[in-house]
This record gives C-alpha cells, structure tokens and sequence, in this order.
C-alpha cells in the first residue's frame, strides 16, 4: 500500500456553462480527496484560447462555490504553463521519445488517401519519424511522440478494470504545435505531473486518451496516476445527456432553489452507491464514498430523485 498523500483535480475546459457531468467530476474528486484527507485542486485547461472564455471560467468557480467544492491553493491556469509543456516536449526529443516532424498538411493528406486506397492504416506514420537533425530542412515543424509499432498498453483502471490497448493502434500524436503551443495531450500529464495528482476521476470518453497519455508518462519515466474513469451521464431515455433532456447547467438548479446539499447528494447518487441509501448528508457521503462503489453502467439524469432528495435536506 502507498500511503503518499492523495490529490485529485478537476480540470474543465472553460468553453461553456457548468455542465452537471463536469460538476459531478469535481464532486468525486473532492470526496475521495477530502474524505482521506488529501487535496483537491482546480487546473482550468484554457490552452484552447480561441474557444475559452472568462465568463466560461468565472460559471465552473461559480458553479464549485455554489456547490462547497472548495480546492486547495490557486487555480491554475494551464496556458500559464505553456513555456513548461514545450520544456517536456523538447527533452522527449532529446531522450529520442519523439521527434521533429516537417510533414506538410498537403503530405500527411495524401498520405492518409494512399492508405485508405491500399487498404492500410491511416494512422499517420511519418516519414520523419527516424531522420537524424543533420536531415532537418529549416522549416516549421510539430513535435510528435515516437508511440511504440508493437505491444500493448495496459490502463489498469480502478472503474473499468484493466483496459488493453493494441500499440499499433495508438499514433504518433503532437505534442507541440508549429506555433510552439502545447497540444491537451501533453499539457494535461505534464501538468498532472507537476501539480503531484495521484488520482485522475474523470468521464470514461478520455480513457483512449489515457493510454495516449501513457505514452508520456512512460517516456519522461514518470509514475502514472491512479485512473478511475466514470462512464458519462445519460437522460432518463438512455440517450446522452443533452438541453432536451433538462437542465444540465449547474447554474440552473441553483436558480431553481435547490440546496446546493440536495445537489451534492443527487450528484454522488450519479454514477456512485453505496448500498441502498438513496439520501445521505454530505457528511456521511465523505467518510463513504470510494472508487470500487463507481458503477459501470452510464447514470441516468432523473429529476424525481432530485426532488425527492431535497425534501429530505
Ligand atoms: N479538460 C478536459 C475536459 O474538460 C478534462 C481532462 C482531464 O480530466 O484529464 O474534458
């Protein structure tokens, strides 16, 4: 057993409202660090600067407020990093972990045509990926990761069990733009990494990227997180949650006037039980809650236990 302490995170993309799935994310981050006396933190992963906005930031600080998710220390900002991301991505190319690559758009295009009509892969294989720098043209070039050609790669995740994914499978994926920006891909290990996480929760629709971000993990010789991904919350037909379905903004149900321990309570229910109790104080949901009660099954929205919960708070 490892008794280092435990951090955990919420680390949301400022490009909207508080979405009830991101809300519930930052609730079982916060109970599984709080209830074991680790930490919690904020990383808002604003790299994406044409799509993020300050009103998106200020909704999911508002939205965490509102809910008594309180975080430890700052909140970061992840474009703050980007000299950092770039530092990793340029001693990966030093350790020979990835590579300098100068393909053209026009090239990687028609590369991905010749294989489609041939009958192989589209996986980008490029021609780059092998050259020594005396070959380097002095051009703009991406940085991308040499993913290994064969084997497999292992997510042993505390929800999923372990998940087995075929190298051959997993690209040469860029880490460093031609402008020098950090891709979500290496930003959130790098960042993962030095915030010391030691536990991702997040929504099952990363656990591909997970083992994409084995990648960096294993080439920096870094220790990987603990991952425990969630399977995404569905409305009450089965279908992926959507406006149609009702509210799916924080930001709504604490317009309608319920209490934000009502809300904390129908969150945990989202996905997490533990045994047959429907109504819980958020007391009792921190001394309780644990990855192992995470089913595997998608949670459905339903707004009679919502109401039926904040009758009892
Ligand atoms: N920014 C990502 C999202 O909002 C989260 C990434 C992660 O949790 O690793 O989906």
């Amino acid at each position: 057993m490892n008794d280092a302490p435990i951090v955990t995170r919420i680390a949301p993309s400022p490009t909207g409202f508080m979405h009830v799935g991101t809300a519930r994310t930052a609730l079982f981050n916060w109970l599984y660090a709080r209830g074991r006396g680790g930490k919690f933190l904020l990383r808002v992963e604003d790299t994406d600067r044409a799509r993020s906005t300050p009103e998106a930031t200020e909704a999911i600080l508002k939205g965490l407020r509102w809910l008594g998710l309180d975080w430890d220390g700052d909140a970061v900002s992840q474009a703050d990093r980007a000299e950092r991301h770039a530092e990793v991505a340029r001693a990966m190319v030093e350790s020979g972990a990835a590579y300098r690559c100068f393909a053209t758009q026009d090239e990687i295009e028609t590369f991905r045509e010749t294989a489609k009509a041939e009958g192989r892969s589209t996986l980008y294989r490029s021609p780059w990926r092998d050259s020594a720098p005396g070959e380097h043209p002095d051009a703009p070039y991406v940085i991308r990761v040499k993913a290994p050609l064969e084997g497999e790669t292992v997510i042993a995740d505390a929800v999923q069990g372990d998940v087995r994914f075929r190298n051959d499978q997993l690209d040469d994926m860029v880490l460093l733009r031609s402008d020098g920006s950090p891709t979500y891909m290496l930003a959130v290990v790098v960042d993962d990494h030095d915030m010391g996480v030691t536990h991702v929760i997040r929504g099952d629709d990363h656990l591909n990227n997970a083992a994409r971000q084995g990648l960096i993990y294993d080439a920096m010789g870094w220790p990987r997180p603990v991952y425990a991904h969630i399977p995404l919350i569905h409305g009450e037909d089965g279908k992926k949650l959507s406006k149609r379905h009702g509210a799916t903004g924080v930001e709504e149900y604490a317009a309608m006037g319920y209490p934000a321990e009502a809300m904390r309570n129908y969150l945990a229910r989202l996905g997490w039980s533990h045994g047959d109790d429907e109504v819980f104080t958020t007391e009792q949901a921190l001394e309780w809650f644990d990855l192992g009660g995470i089913g595997r099954s998608p949670a459905r929205l339903d707004f009679k236990k919502l109401d039926n919960v904040s009758g009892q708070h």
